[in-house]
C-alpha cells in the first residue's frame, strides 16, 4: 500500500479530544489534592498499603525495635502502647508524597508516582 504524504490528514479532532480528557483528568487530580490539603484527611491508597506491607515484611525481620541484640524478640515493640510507625503525608500540586518512618529510624517511600 503506497502512502501519499499529501493525502495524510492527522485526526486533529481525536487529538484535541485526548488532550481535553488529559487536562480534565489533571484538573481532577489537582482538585483532589487541594481537597485533601483543605480537609487534612490523609489515607493510604491501595498501592501505598501494598508497598508498606511488602516493606514491613522485610523490615520487621531485622528492625531493632523488634529484636534484642541477642536475637530474642522484644516483647512490646514501641513500649507498652506500641506505635512504632509514623506516617508522613506531603500534599503537593501534582500528588501526595507519602512516607512511613519506623521508630528505629528507617523510612520507606510509599509515593505512587504513577498517580501523579
Ligand atoms: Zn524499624
Amino acid at each position: 500500500m503506497s502512502h501519499n504524504p499529501k493525502e495524510f490528514k492527522p485526526d486533529l479532532t481525536a487529538f484535541a479530544k485526548r488532550m481535553q480528557e488529559q487536562y480534565a483528568e489533571n484538573d481532577k487530580k489537582r482538585a483532589a489534592a487541594a481537597e485533601l490539603f483543605e480537609t487534612r484527611t490523609f489515607l493510604l491508597e491501595p498501592f501505598e498499603q501494598q508497598t508498606l506491607s511488602v516493606w514491613l515484611a522485610e523490615h520487621n525481620k531485622t528492625c531493632s525495635m523488634r529484636w534484642n541484640e541477642d536475637g530474642t524478640p522484644i516483647q512490646f515493640p514501641g513500649g507498652a502502647a506500641g506505635g512504632t510507625l509514623t506516617y508522613k503525608f506531603t500534599p503537593t500540586g501534582i500528588g501526595m508524597a507519602t512516607y512511613v518512618e519506623c521508630s528505629c529510624g528507617e523510612e520507606t517511600n510509599l509515593t505512587d508516582y504513577d498517580a501523579w
